[in-house]
C-alpha cells in the first residue's frame, strides 16, 4: 500500500489576531514548491477560521480548526462551535483530545471520540490527539495509556489522523528519543489495525518540534507528519518544518 501523503499541521491555539492572517501568504510563498509531497494545515482559533480559509484561497494550505461540539445537531448550547459550522466556514481537519483541553476541561475519551465522530459527520478529517505525561512515562505506562487513548478515543471508521504528543514534551524542550517515538507509533497503528476504517490513518508526531529537530523527526518511519504549536505561529520557522521534511526536494 501507497504510503500516506505527510502532514504537517499547525496549532494556533489561543494565539493570533486578524492580523497574523498575513502570516497564511507568507507561508504560501515559502512553502508552495513543497504543497505536492506534503499537506499544509493551518488551524487558528474558531474566531478566524473563516478569514483564514479566504485568505488561503487559490492556495494549497489547508484550513483547520480546533475543537467542536459533541452535538452534531444545532442546540440550544451557548458559547458552543459545531463541526457543522467549521466546516462551514472552510475547515478541513478538526483538532480534538489535545492534552490542555484533556487537562484544562477535563474532556474523556468517550467525549474526545463523540466530537471526532461529530468532526466525520460533517466532511471534516479529525486530528485525535492522544500522549502520556511525565509521570506515566516515569511509572513505565507509556504504551498501556496510549492504547488505552487510541482504543477509546478514536472512531472505528472513517479519514483519521492521530496525533501522538507526549504530554511532557509540549510547550518545552525536550522530546522522546527518536527511537522512542517511532515505538509509540508503531504502537498507535498496531492498536488501530484490523478496527475496519476505510483509509490507512496518518499518524503525526507532535511536542516541541521546530525547524532546529523537524527533519530528523519527520525522517523517522512511522511518523507521517507533525503536529506543530509554538512554531507554527510564524511563517519562517514552519515554512522551515515543512521544508524539512524527507520528501521535500
Ligand atoms: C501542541 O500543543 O500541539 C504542540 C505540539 O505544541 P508545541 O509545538 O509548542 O510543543
Amino acid at each position: 500500500m501507497a504510503a500516506p501523503k505527510p502532514l504537517i499541521a499547525g496549532n494556533w491555539k489561543m494565539y493570533g489576531r486578524q492580523a497574523n492572517l498575513a502570516e497564511l501568504a507568507l507561508l504560501w510563498e515559502k512553502t508552495a514548491g513543497a504543497a505536492k509531497a506534503v499537506d499544509i494545515l493551518v488551524c487558528p482559533p474558531a474566531a478566524y477560521v473563516a478569514a483564514a480559509a479566504i485568505q488561503a484561497r487559490g492556495t494549497g494550505l489547508l484550513i483547520g480548526a480546533q475543537d467542536c461540539s459533541a452535538s452534531g445537531e444545532d442546540a440550544a448550547r451557548t458559547g458552543e462551535i459545531s463541526a457543522a459550522m467549521l466546516a462551514d466556514c472552510g475547515a478541513r481537519y478538526l483538532i480534538v483530545g489535545h492534552s490542555e483541553r484533556r487537562a484544562q476541561h477535563g474532556e474523556t475519551d468517550d467525549l474526545v471520540r463523540r466530537k471526532a465522530e461529530a468532526a466525520l459527520g460533517q466532511g471534516l478529517i479529525p486530528i485525535v490527539c492522544v500522549g502520556e505525561t511525565l509521570a506515566q512515562r516515569q511509572a513505565g505506562e507509556t504504551a498501556a495509556i496510549v492504547a488505552g487513548q487510541v482504543r477509546a478515543s478514536v472512531p472505528d471508521s472513517g479519514e483519521i489522523v492521530v496525533a501522538y504528543e507526549p504530554v511532557w514534551a509540549i510547550g518545552g524542550t525536550s522530546t522522546p528519543s527518536l527511537a522512542e517515538i517511532a515505538e509509540v507509533h508503531a504502537l498507535v497503528r498496531a492498536t488501530l489495525a484490523g478496527r475496519g476504517r476505510i483509509s490507512p490513518p496518518r499518524i503525526l508526531y507532535g511536542g516541541s518540534v521546530g525547524p532546529a529537530n523537524a527533519g530528523e523527526i519527520l525522517a523517522v518511519q512511522a511518523v507521517d507528519g507533525a503536529l506543530v504549536g509554538r512554531a507554527s505561529l510564524k511563517a519562517d520557522d514552519f515554512a522551515a518544518i515543512v521544508r524539512a521534511h524527507p520528501s521535500v526536494t
